[in-house]
């Protein structure tokens, strides 16, 4: 007989920002409609290398552009616990069908939270791996020193599974690199310490995701895990500092879209000019739009030091802050979002209120580091969804995987 691969005839949705060779990839914009994707993504190399079975793409924000998924040109994707709530974003096709039972898993891409933040929000466990340990090679690129892809399912166990498929080195993506994946030890895993950072609980988080943490906590503590307060001192200033960095790196990455390359749909121009205004002004929606002009403004000259070098700077000091808290503790626990769902339409017309949905998995995302979101168990089926975040140490995927189980283990023999 032939051994099954581990992954033989498992059902995957993949969002539609991961290149699978021979099939339309359109990364929920105008701009990519009919354009086929030429390769596979080397995600979809080791998958299929696995036996894993694409069941199709799913929708997202456009270029991974937002927090609800009404960025995509196309549809827009309902939260399968409420059909009037967003599913988050911008992975949020991929987290609602995994909630919804329509794949047993999904891939989507994290640059500032879009797996997490959609899995919260949606029901279902996302990892964002350790910027590195997973190719963005045949991911349409959004911001490239941020972005990277990770895996959605129903359980921390199946995140580790789909992990350990997809991560490693990969020739065609220079910063990647191997990971070593651990087993889960009991024991190591009660021995921990874990860190709650004081300026993660302050105005504007939601009273019932205030109260899902502390369940987590006490959780934690009845197995035997120590936790204790921390301080990330700089916190404060990491939505800023993304948003002046994503930008940039967006406005220089999709000038690719140039409207000769990819898909082409004006026939004839009547100067180059011409053909940019009615292709890139055209096709590309608004906030794909905001973005780009916002990084052109940062990037240009006399205004680079002021914005983008200084961003830098604080990207810097978050980092420090992460690596200061992780002399004392082993794994971070935080909200994944300020608030469970919010209502289809309810934040569309004020980016600066849907930019917040993202502050908690900003900061870590800034630092590279891995970081996994992980529902809440509550009492009662009726409420929405609550999902809280463990940060871990560089390549420590094994740790946040690890206390990711015992909670599961725990919550469900309660
Ligand atoms: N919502 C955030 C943004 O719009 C994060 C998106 C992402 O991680 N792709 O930038």
């Amino acid at each position: 007989h032939r051994e099954v691969p581990p992954l033989g005839g498992v059902p995957l949705a993949i969002k539609d920002n991961i290149f699978i060779a021979g099939g339309v990839v359109t990364a929920a914009s105008k701009i990519l409609e009919h354009y086929t994707a030429s390769y596979d993504a080397t995600v979809i190399t080791k998958l299929k290398e696995h036996g894993a079975v694409f069941l199709g793409k799913t929708n997202l924000d456009e270029f991974a552009m937002g927090a609800s998924t009404e960025n995509s040109a196309f549809q827009v994707t309902r939260n399968p616990h409420d059909t009037d709530y967003v599913p988050g974003g911008s992975s949020g096709g991929s987290a609602a069908a995994v909630a919804a039972d329509e794949a047993l898993a999904a891939l989507g891409s994290d640059t500032g939270g879009s797996v997490r933040q959609p899995a919260a929000l949606c029901g279902v466990v996302g990892l964002r791996p350790t910027y590195g340990a997973v190719s963005r090679h045949g991911l349409a690129a959004m911001a490239s020193s941020l972005d990277q892809i990770g895996p959605i399912t129903k359980t921390v166990d199946d995140a580790r599974i789909l992990f350990g498929a997809i991560c490693g080195e990969d020739i065609y993506d220079a910063t990647s690199t191997n990971s070593s994946l651990e087993a889960f030890d009991l024991e190591r895993t009660r021995n921990m310490t874990v860190g709650i950072p004081d300026e993660y609980f302050v105005e504007g988080l939601d009273e019932r995701v205030a109260r899902g943490i502390e369940t987590v906590r006490e959780s934690l503590e009845r197995s035997g895990v120590s936790v204790r307060r921390i301080s990330l001192p700089h916190t404060k200033y990491a939505l800023a500092c993304y948003y002046i960095i994503v930008p940039a790196e967006v406005s220089t990455n999709l000038a690719r879209l140039d409207g000769i390359r990819y898909d082409r749909t004006v026939k004839e121009p009547k100067s180059l000019n011409d053909l940019y205004v009615r292709e890139r002004g055209g096709r590309f929606g608004t906030e794909v739009k905001r973005r780009i002009l916002l990084g052109t403004f940062v990037l240009s000259s006399g205004y680079y030091d002021a914005y983008y070098t200084q961003a830098q700077r604080v990207r810097r000091l978050i980092t420090q802050d992460f690596e200061e808290a992780f002399k004392d503790v082993d794994v971070i626990l935080t909200p994944t979002a300020p608030t469970p769902a919010f209502k289809i339409g309810e934040k569309t017309d004020d980016p600066l209120s849907m930019y917040l949905s993202d502050i908690y998995t900003v900061p870590s995302s800034l630092a590279g580091l891995p970081g996994i979101s992980i529902p809440v168990r509550s009492a009662s089926e009726e409420e929405l969804p609550i999902g809280f975040q463990l940060i871990g140490k560089r390549f420590r995927e094994s740790d946040i995987f690890d206390l990711g189980s015992l909670y599961e283990q725990t919550t469900v023999s309660q």
